[in-house]
């Protein structure tokens, strides 16, 4: 493919900016790009905001439909352009444009005094310059420079974090950010350049996998190709190694963790280091049992998912606000019988209420209740104990239960095959290796939040029957993981 047959828009000029590897295989070899769940859950929760806005500015009529094919839309585009400037609609939505090779999307065009306002909208509670100014600014360019369109202001629409459903404030905070875009709009000719470059290649340039390649936030769509060879931890598994410290072995062309010179380290990173490369397991057998001396039966181990949407759906809610849809509990009894109850809310209606009542139902006055990181349990448990105040005082009672199984794993038990992470996930095949997520169809929080979306969408009785199959399987193994784990414990 030459650089003349692709088209660039401000996915390709996120691709530049990151990783110049990606954006030629991206244009290249687009088989080997692997959307992720992120991806997916992330522009979700934007089209609703983006719904959510455009109802809220009833004023702006006039629609460039997201649906149409983007051959379409630009001729929409024109047309509504023409009726945008006679003064006869108020706006125009995802307006299309391209010319000479590039292609971008306005969300909402208005008119004003001597040209036009573009608003962009974002499912973010606030203005995050890093990430939203570049593709903005590249987007300002090709209006301003290449369509000559007179651009007066521009404007980013978020989400606001005070706004509660049924509450006073207002869903949408605008700011204008017109000055921010112009700064980085002007480096926008220079980089188009460099895509263009780069995409008209043979081959791809020769980048190193690095810190670009995954985050919290992001993974790489490119990431299981490029790093397919690797095998065995990395620099980028070392925590909290700062940027210098990175910067150093990265120019040394140090990769794999057997490689790095421990004096590049500070000496708690270096005795990670030791520690896994020394195959280390160090467990505080003593230290363990008086932990859990403090463990009263019945013993419950308790495991939500939970769901945030953007823009929120039920009463009291915030904008990203985790809200439960779903619960497993196992309670293992003082004469040795495990038992075992599940919630799974089934429909678009207000999960709290019925879950709760559920729980406390289940788990009554006495008892410890186990969860692995018991900080996200207890913000949920006393959320919902506000959200239903007559069973407030349960809630309040399991929360104050709980016993934290990940603190033994963070303090007490560490295995050099758990990695850098001490998380449920990084532990069971270690300690439990009989006990495996691979086979389950939902996997992860991400993944459940995303299935139970789709379980409420789906009108097909077969299909929702199977979504909540898989989502009781994952949330069930969550818990009996913890059974488990809490077995080898009290046998240690
Ligand atoms: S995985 Fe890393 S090296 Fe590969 S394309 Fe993505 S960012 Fe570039």
């Amino acid at each position: 493919m030459s650089e003349d047959e692709v088209v660039l828009d401000t996915g390709a000029h996120r691709a530049y900016l990151m990783c110049h590897k990606r954006l030629w295989l991206e244009a290249h070899r687009p088989e080997l790009v692997a959307p992720t769940d992120y991806s997916a859950r992330s522009f979700a929760g934007r089209d609703d905001v983006v719904e959510r806005v455009r109802k809220a500015c009833s004023f702006w009529r006039a629609v460039v439909p997201t649906v149409l094919p983007f051959d379409e839309r630009k001729i929409a585009t024109a047309g509504a352009m023409s009726a945008l400037d006679s003064g006869k609609i108020g706006a125009v939505y995802d307006a299309v444009f391209e010319e000479d090779g590039i292609r971008v999307r306005v969300d909402v065009l208005t008119a004003v005094p001597g040209g036009y306002e573009m608003t962009f909208i974002k499912s973010s509670t606030k203005y995050k310059p890093k990430s939203h100014l570049a593709p903005i600014g590249f987007v300002c360019h090709f209006l301003i420079e290449i369509k000559g369109l007179r651009i007066q202001r521009v404007t980013l629409a978020h989400v606001n974090r005070d706004y509660v459903v049924g509450g006073d404030a207002k869903f949408v905070k605008r700011v204008d950010i017109t000055n921010d875009v112009i700064d980085v709009a002007f480096y926008v000719p220079h980089e188009i350049k460099g895509m263009r470059g780069i995409i008209g290649r043979d081959d791809f340039p020769n980048v190193s996998v690095g810190k670009q390649c995954k985050s919290s936030q992001f993974v790489c769509p490119l990431y299981d190709h490029c790093w397919s060879d690797i095998d065995g931890m990395t620099i980028y598994d070392i925590p909290n190694l700062r940027s210098k410290r990175l910067l150093g072995l990265e120019s040394h062309d140090i990769l794999m963790l057997e490689d790095v010179p421990l004096d590049a380290l500070t000496a708690k990173q270096g005795a990670f280091v030791r520690w896994i490369l020394g195959e280390e397991i160090n467990i505080n057998v003593h230290a363990i049992e008086t932990a859990m001396a403090d463990i009263q039966y019945p013993i419950y181990f308790l495991d939500f998912e939970t769901i945030d949407h953007a823009v929120p759906a039920w009463d009291g809610v915030k904008p990203h606000q985790a809200v439960p849809f779903q619960y497993s509990v196992h309670a293992l009894h003082e004469d040795g019988r495990l038992t075992h109850h599940a919630y799974l809310h089934r429909d678009g209606t207000d999960p709290r209420p019925a879950l709760s009542a559920w729980l406390v139902n289940y788990i009554g006055g006495d008892g410890t209740v186990v969860a692995y990181n018991i900080g996200f349990e207890r913000g949920v448990l006393l959320g919902l104990a506000e959200h239903v105040p007559e069973i407030g005082y349960e809630l309040r009672s399991i929360a104050a239960r709980l016993w934290d199984q990940l603190l033994i794993f963070q303090k007490h038990y560490r295995d050099h095959r758990f990695g850098r992470s001490n998380g449920l996930k990084s532990v069971l095949p270690v300690v439990c290796p009989h006990l495996s997520y691979d086979d389950l169809a939902v996997k992860d929080g991400l993944a459940a939040q995303i299935a139970f979306e789709k379980m409420i969408a789906s009108d097909n009785a077969d299909e929702k029957a199977d979504i909540a199959f898989a989502l009781l399987a994952y949330c069930d193994l969550d818990t009996l993981a913890m059974v488990e784990i809490h077995k080898v414990l009290i046998a240690l």
